[in-house]
């Protein structure tokens, strides 16, 4: 077993364990495999030990992923998620290569993902990434914003409204980590209970260093790169 397999299998448990403790037990935390900068040869090996999805940051490195996947693995049938920022002169590339997308902020965005996803593929999963800690450098928007950007996704034929991501602020206070995830729960509560008619069954937060507090908090998807992958070198990005 490679050293990316144990990786896994070590998260994979720790979930359980944390799941366990805080009696969660009958609930989904899914691992989402968070593998910007490092190459198809490590994903490849996540694949090998079981890992479906994967989240990507960055437009050209990630559609190029998804190709390299579709063309030497379509077996693995991958899910593909885009966690990264957008920029709107990219936004097709995310429309036409990615299952999902987290980091919808912003009515434009999410119509140009509408508009620009290709016949044929299924609607595009979104998230709507919210700001907690009233944090505003991380991209995300306002909690007043969200239920009209919600209203907006829920009509447009393809893209499916699934819930909430957020990066709070890191901190390795345990005590504000329950908080700011805490602010996010509730609003996911609130968005489920303004749209009851629609899907929303995920809330994306906790990575390496907060996952415990992201679970105990009722996260439904955490994203870990580090933890799985290693230190990431981005020296080749500007
Ligand atoms: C990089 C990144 C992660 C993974 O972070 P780790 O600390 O390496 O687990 C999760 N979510 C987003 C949005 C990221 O950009």
């Amino acid at each position: 077993m490679t050293s990316i397999q144990q990786n896994i299998e070590q998260i994979t448990s720790q979930i359980e364990a944390i799941k366990q403790k805080c009696h969660r037990t009958q609930d989904t935390v899914q691992l989402l495999a968070v593998s910007k900068t490092k190459p198809v040869d490590a994903i490849l090996e996540a694949a090998n030990a079981g890992q479906r999805a994967f989240g990507e940051n960055y437009v050209q490195e990630g559609t190029e992923k998804v190709a390299y996947f579709a063309s030497h693995h379509p077996e693995l049938e991958l899910e593909w998620h885009f966690i990264g920022p957008i920029q709107s002169n990219k936004s097709r590339y995310v429309a036409e290569n990615f299952h999902w997308v987290h980091s919808v902020n912003k009515a434009k965005l999410a119509q140009r993902l509408n508009d620009q996803r290709p016949e044929g593929l299924p609607p595009l999963q979104v998230l709507i990434q919210v700001n907690t800690s009233g944090e505003t450098s991380k991209s995300g928007i306002n909690d007043n914003e969200i239920f009209s950007l919600a209203e907006l996704i829920s009509s447009l034929p393809n893209l499916t409204l699934r819930g909430l991501m957020s990066i709070p602020a890191q901190t390795s206070n345990y005590e504000e980590q329950l908080s700011a995830f805490g602010e996010l729960a509730n609003l996911q509560q609130t968005l489920k209970n303004r749209f009851s008619n629609q899907q929303i069954d995920t809330l994306s937060m906790g990575m390496s260093g907060d996952m415990q507090a992201a679970i105990e908090s009722g996260t439904t998807m955490v994203r870990i790169g580090t933890a799985i992958f290693g230190q990431r070198d981005y020296s080749n990005k500007q």
